[in-house]
């Protein structure tokens, strides 16, 4: 039986202009995971209570161990700004240097991205880095700033310098838009308090306050700065409670998948836009023919992979046949599924405009465009950063060594974001991915699927940074 909130979020995917599909792009330890289960909390997807503590998103136990997001993975909210029901699907991109190729990925599967900085350290490198990554797949941005609990209790600013050390904070962040951004954009998406695209708070104490709330709520920085002196800030989570505010501003400033495909598409896919299919892109059609882009392969201990990725046109059911552009075969759909929170749910059919997961795509690689018949492929997804992680794999029997060849050969071709340098003479070769997981990824799938006995050796981390 479907329960009361997976019957909405599926009520909801259909109605394009009440859908929001977010990033968030962060500098690691600016307190993204913690930003992340606040919002999940405030939609009633966790409780409260443990919102912060609980890292929902941080689904692995080595990842909770060792406090830091590997993977991007997406949940879905449903929130009510003035009445009206919205689904937020939203990513979690890690803020890791090392995996660099999950953010870019998340920005083709969405449209808006917060962009959030720590109010001490301000804008990092990979604040910079992952901008970057969000304005050349036209993500618009909106900025938080987060850990404002730090500026009063460590810092001990007064309202002034507070405001002051925000207004740097903009000014960065819009020196970037301006430096990044195609033409067209560079005014059009910069942020701003006035305009209602800048928020702080902090993700630890569920506040956030933007310029309009505080007006309509009648809070003044002085308040803030109380709340804090007087041990109250708890009250002050009540009256500007972090998820309202966050995706309030969300909701009104980041663009709907139809009014995003519109221009979002003819700079990502360059097949023939006056074609049906084009139109079916650009319009988000639901009745077009099918094209989904995985941007994350996740394994699940019941389903097998799940490929999650973006639906930019038609609509997927179980069992239909699609084919595979980059790895030119036909697979058969077994599940689609959407997103309850962190949880993954089953669902009849899933539509164009949304975030969702698909069973069944077998052998399927990140960047991949699925489609129905033989189409035009997405722009191969660009990746900022090199592969960092390099293992040697080599064939336990030397007899295995021509099959274990032809296998890294196809993973090659197939997979965008993997390197593989083979040496046909030792019968070692080497694959660099880029991160651990997704290497482990690789290994599973040559030992179970392909039969192929192997030995890899231990990871070898490498640091190299490309020009985007
Ligand atoms: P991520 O690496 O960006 O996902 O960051 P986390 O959410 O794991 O947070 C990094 C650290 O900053 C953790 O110790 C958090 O408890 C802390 N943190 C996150 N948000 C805030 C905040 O608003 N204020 C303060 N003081 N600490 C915060």
């Amino acid at each position: 039986m479907v329960d009361e909130k997976t019957e909405k979020i599926q009520k909801l995917m259909k109605q394009k202009d009440k859908i929001r599909n977010i990033a968030i792009a962060a500098h690691i330890d600016h307190g993204k995971t913690t930003f992340s289960d606040n919002l999940l909390a405030g939609a009633g997807m966790i409780s409260e209570e443990l919102a912060g503590k609980q890292l929902v998103l941080d689904f692995h136990g080595d990842e909770a161990e060792r406090g830091i997001t590997i993977d991007s993975a997406n949940v879905s909210m449903v929130h009510n700004v003035k009445g009206e029901d919205h689904l937020i699907n939203l990513i979690d991109t890690p803020g890791h240097v090392d995996f660099g190729g999950d953010v870019t990925r998340a920005m083709r599967a969405v449209d808006g991205c917060i962009i959030l900085t720590c109010a001490v350290e301000g804008v990092m490198p990979q604040t910079e880095t992952v901008v970057r990554q969000a304005l050349k797949e036209l993500v618009k941005p909106v900025l938080f700033i987060n850990k404002v609990d730090r500026l009063i209790k460590e810092v001990k600013l007064t309202p002034q310098a507070m405001q002051e050390k925000f207004i740097k904070i903009i000014d960065h962040v819009n020196e970037l838009i301006e430096n990044i951004a195609p033409e067209g954009y560079k005014e059009k998406w910069k942020v701003g308090v006035g305009e209602g695209t800048v928020a702080f708070g902090s993700a630890f104490h569920n506040w956030a306050l933007s310029f309009d709330y505080m007006k309509e709520h009648n809070i003044t920085f002085k308040d803030v700065i109380d709340a804090y002196e007087n041990d109250n800030h708890k009250e002050l989570a009540k009256k500007a409670p972090l998820h309202e505010v966050v995706l309030n501003m969300s909701i009104t400033h980041h663009p709907n998948p139809v009014d995003a495909q519109e221009y979002r598409v003819p700079k990502i896919w360059h097949g023939d836009l006056n074609s049906e299919l084009g139109k079916g892109l650009i319009n988000c059609d639901p009745n077009a023919e099918p094209t989904f882009v995985p941007i994350k392969i996740v394994i699940d201990k019941h389903a097998g992979e799940v490929a999650a990725g973006r639906l930019f046109s038609g609509t997927i059911k179980q069992g239909d046949e699609v084919y595979m552009n980059l790895a030119k075969r036909k697979t058969r759909v077994q599940q689609v599924s959407v997103y309850k929170g962190a949880q993954r749910v089953v669902v009849d059919e899933v539509s164009a405009g949304n975030i969702v997961g698909i069973v069944g795509l077998k052998n399927i690689f990140v960047g991949e465009t699925v489609s129905k018949n033989e189409v035009e492929p997405f722009e191969s997804i660009k990746h900022i950063f090199e592969p960092v992680i390099t293992k040697s794999i080599e064939a336990k029997k030397a007899a295995d060594l021509p099959k274990l060849v032809e296998v890294l050969k196809q993973i090659g071709k197939e997979d965008p974001s993997i390197r593989i340098e083979i040496n046909e003479q030792t019968g070692e070769s080497l694959m660099s991915g880029m991160g651990e997981l997704h290497l482990e990824i690789i290994e599973n799938r040559i030992k179970t699927e392909k039969g192929l006995d192997v030995k890899t050796s231990p990871p070898i981390v490498v640091y190299r940074e490309t020009v985007g």
